[in-house]
C-alpha cells in the first residue's frame, strides 16, 4: 500500500495585480491510500486547482509550510517529471494543447519515462493496451494520431486524459473537474474509466463541484474545502447534502464567514 499526505499546507501564488505573493492554501490535511477514492468538493476559487498543481509540483506555487509525503518522504523538492516517475498523475482542469506531437507519440513517451531506460514497453504491448482503452471509453483510433488536444473539443479533452491515466496506470490520480462541461453520456463514460482503475494499487483524488459525477464514482471519503482549507470530512451522503443545501447550510454550521 502506498499513502500520499498533505500535511498542514500552506501555499502562495504571486498576485499578479498587485505584484505580491497571496496566500491560497492555509493549512490543508489529507491523507489519501492506494484502494481508496477521495472526493474534494468546495466552491470556485477555494484553492481546490491550487492543491492539485502543488501536490503535483507546478513550480508557479510555492510551498511556505507544510508537507506532501508520498511512503513518508518529502516530495516538496522534486520536480513535476520526477513526481511523476513516482506514480503522481494529474489530469488537468484546462489540459494543454501540444501541436506537432501525437497523442500516440504522446502516451508512448510518458509511459517509458516512468519505466527504466533499458526497458520501453513493447510497441505490440502499447498497441494492445491503446486499442483496449480506446474502446472502454468509446474513442475513436483516429484520436490517437491527431496532435495532443489540438482542436479538441472539451469532452474530447477530458476522455484523452482518462486514456492518459488508464495507460500511464499512475499509484496516485488528481483528476481535476473531470466532469465540467460534460454531458450525461460523456460523463458515463469517464466515470468508467477511473472504475476501471480501481482497485488495491489505486488511489484518487477526484475534484468536483457537482455530486453528478459522484453517483457514478461513488468515493470512501468526501472533503469539502473552503477558504483554502478542508473544513469538512464525510462520506458520499456528504455531497449529497451540499447539492441539497449549497455550501451555506455548511458555513453556518461550522460558524465560517468566508
Ligand atoms: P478552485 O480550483 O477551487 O476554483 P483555484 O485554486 O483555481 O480555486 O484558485 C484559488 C485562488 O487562487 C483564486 O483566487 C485564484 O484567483 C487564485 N489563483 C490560483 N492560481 C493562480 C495563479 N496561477 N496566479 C494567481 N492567482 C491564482
Ligand atoms: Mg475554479
Ligand atoms: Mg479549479
Amino acid at each position: 500500500m502506498s499513502v500520499l499526505e498533505i500535511k498542514d499546507l500552506h501555499v502562495e501564488v504571486k498576485d499578479d495585480e498587485k505584484k505580491k505573493m497571496k496566500e491560497i492554501l492555509k493549512g490543508v490535511n489529507l491523507t489519501l491510500k492506494t484502494g481508496e477514492i477521495h472526493a474534494i468538493m468546495g466552491p470556485n476559487g477555494t484553492g481546490k486547482s491550487t492543491l492539485s498543481e502543488t501536490i503535483m509540483g507546478n513550480p508557479h506555487y510555492h510551498v511556505t509550510q507544510g508537507d506532501i509525503l508520498l511512503n513518508g518522504e518529502s516530495i516538496l523538492s522534486m520536480p513535476v517529471d520526477e513526481r511523476a516517475r513516482k506514480g503522481l498523475f494529474l489530469a488537468m482542469q484546462y489540459p494543454a494543447e501540444v501541436p506537432g506531437v501525437t497523442n500516440a507519440e504522446f502516451l508512448r513517451t510518458t509511459i517509458n519515462v516512468r519505466r527504466p531506460k533499458n526497458d520501453p514497453m513493447p510497441i505490440t504491448e502499447f498497441l494492445k493496451e491503446l486499442d483496449k482503452n480506446l474502446d472502454l471509453l468509446d474513442m475513436n483510433e483516429a484520436m490517437t494520431e491527431r496532435y495532443l488536444n489540438e482542436g479538441f473539443s472539451g469532452g474530447e479533452k477530458k476522455r484523452n486524459e482518462i486514456l492518459q491515466l488508464l495507460m500511464i496506470k499512475p499509484q496516485f490520480a488528481i483528476l481535476d473537474e473531470i466532469d465540467s462541461g460534460l454531458d450525461i453520456d460523456a460523463l458515463k463514460v469517464v466515470a468508467r474509466g477511473v472504475n476501471a482503475m480501481r482497485g488495491d494499487n489505486f488511489g484518487s483524488l477526484i475534484i468536483t463541484h457537482y455530486q453528478r459525477l459522484l453517483n457514478y464514482i461513488v468515493p470512501d471519503v468526501v472533503h469539502v474545502m473552503m477558504g483554502g482549507r478542508v473544513v469538512k470530512d464525510g462520506g458520499p451522503e456528504l455531497a449529497k447534502r451540499l447539492e441539497n443545501e449549497g455550501y451555506a447550510g455548511l458555513r453556518d454550521e461550522l460558524g465560517l464567514h468566508i
